[in-house]
C-alpha cells in the first residue's frame, strides 16, 4: 500500500496538468498513475491552446502563432492578431517530460507505471487498486482521487457530434509556409453531405507544418478517406508541391451537450474530457484543463 494526499489516475492532458499545478503550489503529495505503453496509453499527440500571461508551460511549447487566419469557402482570407493571446502548441511527449521532471524533483511527487482497475471509497479518502506491469497488484490510498480515465460510454445527450480529424506533419521541397500565421479553419475543402469540413495548417518552419483535415459530423472516416482528403487539400488547395509526410496524428473528440458528473464518490472527482472539460462547440480541452487544474490546486 502506498499513501499520498492526491492520486491522479491517468497521465494525459488533465492528469499531467493537475500534477504540474500541485507540484507548483506544493499543496499536496501527489502520485500520478499512468499505464505502461500498450492499448490504454494514447498515441503521442499535439495540444494547441490560446495563451496569455505566464502559465509555466514554456518548456513544453514547441511553436506559437500570433496571427490567425480563416479562409471562407469563397477563398477570401480573414486575418486577426488576437494579442495579447497567442496560439501555442504543446507536444504530449514534451509535456510529459516537463511534468515527470517536476514530479521527480518535488517532495512526495511520484509516477506509478500501473493500470488502475478500480477506485473504492475508504474512511478519510479513496483507494486506487492497480496492476503493475509484472502482473502484481498495488493499492494507492489518497485523501482525494482525481480520475481522468476515459468514460466507458458518453452520458446521454440531445446532441452527439464528433470533431474528427487526421493530420500530416509535412516537409515540403521548398519553403511554402509563413511561420507565425496559423490557418485555423480553411473552408476551401469540399464539404461533406452531412456536417462540415475544413483544413487546418500550423506552420513549424518555412518547409514544415502540421496540416489537418477535420470534420464536425456524426461518424469518423476511414483512414483511407482522411488520406484522400489530405492529399487533395495539400495538392489542389494549398498547392504545396512535392512533400514528405514525416508523422501523422488522428483523433475524434466528442462535441456534446451531455452533462458529465464531476463527482464519482465522496473523495473521487473526474477531470479532463471525462469530467466535462471538452468545449462542446469546438472540441478544445487543453485550456479548460489548465483552468480546472489551477482551481483544484487553489482549493486544496
Ligand atoms: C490527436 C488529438 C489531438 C488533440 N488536439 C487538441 C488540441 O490541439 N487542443 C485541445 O484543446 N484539445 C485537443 N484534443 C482534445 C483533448 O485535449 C485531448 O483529447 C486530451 O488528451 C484530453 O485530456 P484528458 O486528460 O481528458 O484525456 P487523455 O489525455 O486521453 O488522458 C487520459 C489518460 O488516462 C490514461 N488511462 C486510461 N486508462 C487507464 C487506466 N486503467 N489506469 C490508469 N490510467 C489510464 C491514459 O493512458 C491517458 O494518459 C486533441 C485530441 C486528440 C485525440
Amino acid at each position: 500500500m502506498s499513501r499520498c494526499d492526491v492520486a491522479v489516475v491517468g497521465g494525459g492532458a488533465a492528469g499531467l496538468s493537475l500534477a504540474h499545478r500541485l507540484t507548483e503550489t506544493g499543496a499536496a503529495t501527489v502520485t500520478v498513475i499512468e499505464p505502461p505503453d500498450g492499448p490504454l496509453r494514447p498515441a503521442e499527440r499535439t495540444w494547441c491552446y490560446w495563451h496569455a500571461g505566464a502559465d509555466g508551460l514554456d518548456g513544453a511549447v514547441s511553436a506559437s502563432w500570433s496571427v490567425l487566419r480563416v479562409h471562407g469557402a469563397d477563398g477570401l482570407p480573414v486575418t486577426v492578431e488576437p494579442a495579447p493571446f497567442t496560439y501555442r502548441m504543446v507536444r504530449s511527449a514534451d509535456f510529459e517530460r516537463l511534468v515527470h521532471d517536476r514530479l521527480a524533483r518535488a517532495d512526495g511527487g511520484h509516477v506509478l507505471r500501473a493500470t488502475a482497475d478500480a477506485v473504492r471509497a475508504v474512511p478519510g479518502g479513496a483507494e486506487v487498486h492497480c496492476t503493475l506491469p509484472d502482473g502484481s497488484t498495488v493499492h494507492v490510498r489518497a485523501r482525494r482521487v482525481f480520475d481522468s480515465r476515459p468514460l466507458p460510454a458518453l452520458p446521454p445527450a440531445r446532441t452527439q457530434l464528433l470533431q474528427h480529424f487526421r493530420g500530416w506533419f509535412v516537409r515540403t521541397a521548398t519553403g511554402r509556409f509563413a511561420p507565425g500565421v496559423a490557418d485555423l479553419m480553411d473552408f476551401r475543402v469540399p464539404q461533406p453531405a452531412h456536417g462540415l469540413a475544413f483544413g487546418y495548417v500550423l506552420p513549424l518552419a518555412p518547409d514544415r507544418a502540421l496540416v489537418e483535415y477535420t470534420e464536425f459530423s456524426r461518424r469518423p472516416l476511414t483512414t483511407q478517406a482522411y488520406e484522400s482528403a489530405l492529399g487533395h487539400y495539400c495538392r489542389d488547395v494549398l498547392r504545396l508541391g512535392p512533400l514528405t509526410v514525416e508523422r501523422t496524428e488522428q483523433g475524434a473528440i466528442p462535441m456534446t451537450d451531455a452533462r458529465f458528473p464531476h463527482r464519482a464518490g465522496p473523495s473521487v472527482f473526474r477531470i479532463g474530457t471525462a469530467g466535462g472539460a471538452t468545449r462542446p462547440a469546438t472540441g478544445y480541452t487543453f485550456a479548460a484543463v489548465q483552468r480546472q487544474a489551477r482551481a483544484i490546486a487553489a482549493a486544496l
